[in-house]
């Protein structure tokens, strides 16, 4: 802390604490982080990140992967693979059988949770269409929870989105920059910048207590964008009593026919280090999301910064995971399969999870938020996370894999108590779907 007055490191100091304490931090406090400098004091708040993490959730990182239902899009975003301007994207979307058939693919690795990810057509991908592929897939596959990162919808067109089961819906504001946020949507339905400002305010009112947000990060100044977002979260957290369910930290990817430039923006790995340790800190509560966009290595060192969730073996074009699909959204940044990111996590001391408890039993919005407060969450996802491991163990894994992860299971059942015993043995004699 050599560089630093003393005043400052006092306030760190506070706002550390503040947040240890599990309390959502003011925009000084976010400014205060954003504004630090001092590679030596950030080691103490990454270090401070990963226990507000370990307060809330535990050791479980919560695993998931993207379906691209659609490629064919109206809207003409400069940085996105899918943008009518790309004239050589080769277009697809899915048929409702077809998006069953990449559910059951995914199902059969062991996911249970998937995030349907759509462009946006009136015709192709409309709310008909996606009510259609949501039921399918929950009627057909084993699938448990669906979200969806689709086109914004008016309140009654959310309210049927809730209705047909999807569990988080997430929407970015890709920049809160105006005149950037203009220059980069000129055309489409995605151009009006108020609209998708408003879009969670919309989305709650029609029965969302879980949404999620995030800024795309590359387009603007990070340390702005990160103030916005989390002075938005603020706003729905004093009109609603919960913000977002999640926070996810897109960072720009190179895309075929992309037309921004890269570097004027570009948000560097240490970069996005800070900001996933700053959304943790900011909201303990909170969900923080890194999906496939980064490298292995990075999105490992990521989650003893306070990211809690991340999406694995993904593929971003529809038709992607039977087949090599067509047009992808971006480029991946980490290729490894489902099974390699789960061995990864369990040798680095973390409790992958497959679970969707807190969806099947109700627990979302502002309940979820004070649960999460006050350090209760971390105990059902504990037990949860090791159940949902467990089925794995018995339907998807086998060889070195599955002797590690029993290996795991066996030291957290030790540690444990009966009622979590009795359910192990549960799902050993087949049952699924056990949670509490
Ligand atoms: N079409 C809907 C929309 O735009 O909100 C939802 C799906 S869109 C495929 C999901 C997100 O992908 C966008 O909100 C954007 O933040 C992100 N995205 C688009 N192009 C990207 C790129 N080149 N690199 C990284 N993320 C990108
Ligand atoms: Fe379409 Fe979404 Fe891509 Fe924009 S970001 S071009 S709306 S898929």
């Amino acid at each position: 802390m050599n560089n630093m007055i003393n005043s400052d490191r006092t306030l760190i100091k506070d706002i550390l604490d503040k947040s240890l304490d599990l309390q959502v931090l003011n925009l000084k406090e976010v400014s205060a982080l954003i504004d630090l400098h001092d590679r030596e004091v950030w080691e103490e708040v990454y270090d401070a990140a990963h226990r507000v993490k370990e307060k809330v959730y535990g050791k479980r990182v919560v695993l998931f992967a993207p379906l691209y239902l659609s490629n064919e899009c109206m809207n003409d975003c400069l940085y996105c693979g899918f943008r009518t301007g790309n004239k050589n994207a080769v277009r697809k979307s899915l048929t409702v059988d077809e998006a069953v058939q990449e559910a059951e693919f995914l199902s059969g690795k062991g996911y249970r949770r998937l995030l349907l990810v759509s462009s946006e057509h009136s015709k192709r991908t409309g709310l008909d269409y996606i009510e259609k592929v949501a039921d399918a897939i929950y009627r057909r596959t084993d699938i448990r929870i669906l979200h969806a990162n689709t086109a914004p919808m008016r309140v009654a067109e959310f309210k049927r989105l809730k209705a047909a089961g999807i569990g988080v819906y997430q929407c970015f504001q890709e920049t809160y920059h105006i005149p950037s946020y203009r220059y980069l949507h000129q055309t489409g339905t995605k151009a009006d910048y108020a609209s998708r400002l408003n879009v969670m305010d919309r989305a709650i009112e029609a029965g969302f207590a879980d949404v999620g947000m995030g800024v795309l990060l590359g387009l603007y100044d990070w340390r702005w964008e990160v103030g916005a977002l989390i002075a938005h979260s603020r706003r729905l957290i004093s009109k609603y009593g919960f913000g977002p369910h999640t926070l996810s930290v897109p960072r720009l990817q190179p895309a075929e026919g992309s037309d921004v430039d890269f570097d004027t923006y570009r948000v560097s790995d240490e970069e996005l280090k800070r900001i996933v340790a700053i959304y943790r800190l900011a909201l303990p509560y909170a969900g923080v999301v890194v999906s496939t966009r980064e490298s292995a290595d990075l999105r490992d060192e990521l989650l003893s910064k306070g990211a809690s969730q991340i999406s694995a073996g993904s593929r971003t074009s529809p038709w992607g995971y039977i087949e090599k699909g067509d047009t992808e959204q971006f480029e991946i940044g980490d290729n490894r399969s489902l099974e390699e990111v789960i061995a990864k996590l369990a040798a680095m001391g973390m409790v992958p999870s497959l679970c969707t408890a807190c969806y099947r039993e109700g627990r979302s919005g502002e309940q979820f938020r004070n649960l999460a407060e006050n350090e209760k969450m971390k105990k059902f996802c504990h037990d949860n996370a090791l159940l949902s491991l467990k089925e794995y163990i018995e339907d998807c894994c086998s060889g070195d894999v599955k002797e590690k992860l029993e290996k795991l299971l066996k030291a957290e059942i030790s540690k444990s108590s009966n009622g979590l015993i009795n359910k192990m043995k549960l799902v050993e004699q087949g049952k699924r779907d056990v949670h509490s």
